[in-house]
């Protein structure tokens, strides 16, 4: 018996990065019992507002280890975002991003880049709690609490720990907001005491965007509430090259969410032209979760053996592309190496 893992294909170019990804697993050997759910926009079309059906919330409560590929939610209408109702449903706390550079092989202006965003991904104002006040004035609120502020900064020092990096950043606006970003930093530095051996910083996340813009090689591991790791993983992730590289795991104390980064393409959809890349690197880390940290290895060597022979998907083409090519046939690549 294989490890049992919950899957979704997802909407948009989810269904061909999953089969990509999936095709590399098996043939790496990965000793996995998938068990494929339908969540997203066909269960949205069934009139489900939340787009996953009760029976999926059973397989993920019962494996705890979900692989996904994006879904599209609907504009409007009241379609409540699945990424949010899935993190929050299964108290998936912490959310880790790695961002590097796979220079020279992939373009980037920052070849030394190699950074982990660490973000609060069940607070904030992501807990999806707005109101009209009037016809003409909404509001939303921005919920921060000393539990899980304390967990996502003790997430973030372990980690760092646990994976020999020498530093944390915090990121908030603690000079505008003193209550909510304000507790989240005087955590930061309350924990911080706990890592002496770690060097340890803060910036007001308006100049800490801007610097991770500029020279993102002087970051290490950075922490920061929900919307603005939301937005700074996204910067962080096409200045080291691409946002279809990057793979994120989003963590709790009872399951976890393996997922791409980027969103659901629709533009590109159905056509073999999307980077798989995202998807299969969210697996290596599901590996590694699993504690089959061989494979994880064996899987990403092969991987980055692929960028280095010029084997590139459209969205990373450049000078030292010596093929581009499909989803599907970048995955064989992977495969053969
Ligand atoms: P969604 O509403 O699901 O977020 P989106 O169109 O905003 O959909 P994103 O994934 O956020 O999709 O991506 C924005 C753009 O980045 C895409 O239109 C596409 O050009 C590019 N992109 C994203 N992911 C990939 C990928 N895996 N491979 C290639 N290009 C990608
Ligand atoms: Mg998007």
């Amino acid at each position: 018996m294989g490890i049992p893992i919950t899957v979704a294909y997802g909407d948009g170019i989810g269904p061909e990065i999953m089969a990509a990804t999936l095709i590399v697993l098996k043939e790496a050997g990965a000793d996995l019992e998938p068990e494929v759910i339908e969540i997203g926009e066909s269960i949205y079309q069934r009139g489900v507002s939340s787009g996953i059906e009760p029976t999926s919330w059973e397989s993920l409560r019962r494996t705890g280890v979900f692989l996904k590929s994006p879904v599209t939610t609907p504009q409007g209408g009241g379609f409540k975002s699945l990424n949010v109702t899935i993190r929050k449903g299964l108290g998936l706390y912490a959310n880790v991003r790695p961002c590097q550079a796979y220079a020279p092989f992939v373009r980037t202006l920052h070849p030394r880049m190699d950074l982990v965003i660490i973000r609060e991904n069940e607070e904030d104002l992501y807990a999806g709690i707005e109101h009209r006040q009037t016809d003409e004035v909404m509001q939303c609120l921005k919920l921060i609490s000393r539990p899980g502020c304390e967990r996502i900064v003790r997430y973030a020092f372990e980690f760092a720990r646990a994976h020999g990096r020498t530093k944390v950043t915090c990121m908030t606006k603690d000079n505008i907001m003193k209550l909510t970003d304000g507790l989240f930093h005087q955590v930061f530095d309350e924990i911080g005491r706990d890592y002496p051996e770690l060097k340890q910083d803060h910036l007001i996340i308006d100049i800490g965007a801007a610097r991770l813009a500029d020279t993102p090689e002087i970051f290490d591991v950075i922490v920061t509430p929900n919307l603005y790791g939301d937005i700074l993983s996204d910067i962080a992730a096409q200045v080291a090259g691409s946002v279809g590289l990057a793979g994120s795991a989003n963590i709790g104390d009872h399951g976890a969410m393996f997922e791409a980064i980027h969103g659901s393409a629709p533009t590109i959809a159905g056509k073999n032209l999307a980077n798989p890349s995202g998807l299969l690197q969210a697996a290596v880390m599901m590996l590694v979760h699993l504690g089959l940290g061989e494979l994880a290895t064996t899987i990403r060597n092969a991987w980055l053996r692929t960028l280095e022979d010029g084997l590139h998907t459209a969205d990373i083409a450049g000078t030292l592309t010596k093929t581009t090519v499909g989803t599907l046939e970048f995955a064989q690549a992977v495969v053969e190496r």
